[in-house]
């Protein structure tokens, strides 16, 4: 049994959609058990249960880091289930997901609120960071190197033992509940040597490493996410593999587990696998002519 039929099975009712922007996936679920211990009542988790496909004991050591009340960061390439498994993983322990996407003008002001001019009033909005540290739930932070550096300050306190989250416009010092859960996200590859994370940051998180997944299993995802014949995805996978080498030819990122997805769905839709992949994988990313051909050679051998 999973553990949303068990929570239902011992009687616990769902409820109705929470409005906040940042919690996906609305509705809310009510209290639930989680490994023999009562988590707490909070509006905004996920109702169904968001797939993901456990590669090694990442889900084990999530969970043990919620218990102990210790922050995560995931690392990893970009569409190789970082973000899913943070979903199944909030819905598995019940609580709400608020998900930051970061970007280069990302502020501390907008993790964690802001006075807004409301008529002739003032009033204070909670950022989706202030909003986890008071309700509890999972704030994650995607691609977090990308905000700008003020960001570090805030979430210094809030992700070592002190779990403190500082609102200096509003004079708060907000203690984080047992169930709030910081978890980050970056892309060490990809993003730039200055925008690379600190050791006085990272050494404040338990760190699980993300990859591509093994053949067997990305091709079951793919079959998974897509209804794709398992064959076929097994070919497509096959050939997303070999492209990935190109990365060691000049490719600069090479295509995730995501791309696969998207190509599936495409043939499922009824294009062939050269124009669903060259549509899909092939010119997402490359625009370079050379890398284009390599590719395409690589799903013509393929298909
Ligand atoms: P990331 O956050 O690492 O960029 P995502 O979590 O958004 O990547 O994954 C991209 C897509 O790949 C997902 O939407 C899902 O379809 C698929 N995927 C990748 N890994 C898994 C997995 N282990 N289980 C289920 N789906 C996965």
């Amino acid at each position: 049994m999973n553990m949303h039929s068990e929570r239902e099975a011992r009687g616990f009712p769902r409820g109705q959609a929470s409005e906040s922007e940042h919690v996906e996936d609305s509705p809310r679920q009510a209290a639930g058990s989680f490994n023999g211990k009562d988590a707490p009542a909070i509006a905004g988790a996920a109702l169904k249960e968001p797939y993901y496909r456990p590669v090694g004991r990442e889900a084990e050591v999530f969970e043990a880091a919620y218990r102990a009340r210790m922050a995560v960061l995931l690392k990893g390439p970009t569409g190789c289930g970082k973000t899913r498994f943070v979903a199944h993983m909030a819905w598995r322990l019940g609580l709400p997901l608020h998900t930051v996407a970061c970007h280069d003008d990302l502020t501390s002001s907008d993790l964690v609120g802001r006075y807004l001019i409301k008529g002739r009033e003032t009033v204070w909005a909670d950022g989706p960071l202030t909003t986890a540290v008071r309700e509890g739930g999972v704030c994650y932070l995607d691609e977090v190197v990308e905000a700008r550096k003020d960001t570090t300050v805030i979430l210094h306190p809030l992700s070592d033992d002190r779990r403190i989250l500082l609102v200096e416009k509003t004079g708060e010092e907000l203690h984080a509940p047992d169930s709030f859960m910081l978890v980050i996200s970056y892309n060490p590859g990809y993003q730039h040597i200055l925008k690379d994370l600190k050791p006085s940051t990272r050494q404040r998180f338990v760190s699980l490493d993300f990859d591509y997944p093994p053949e067997d299993v990305e091709a079951e995802i793919v079959v998974r996410e897509s209804g794709l014949d398992a064959a076929v995805a097994g070919r497509l996978v096959r050939a997303g593999r070999r492209m990935r080498r190109l990365v060691d030819s000049g490719l600069e990122s090479a295509p995730g587990t995501r791309l696969l997805v998207h190509a599936a769905a495409l043939m499922k839709e009824g294009l062939g696998p050269q124009e669903a992949c060259e549509a899909a994988i092939v010119r997402p990313v490359t625009d370079d002519a050379d890398l284009h051909k390599a590719m395409m050679d690589i799903l013509n051998a393929t298909f």
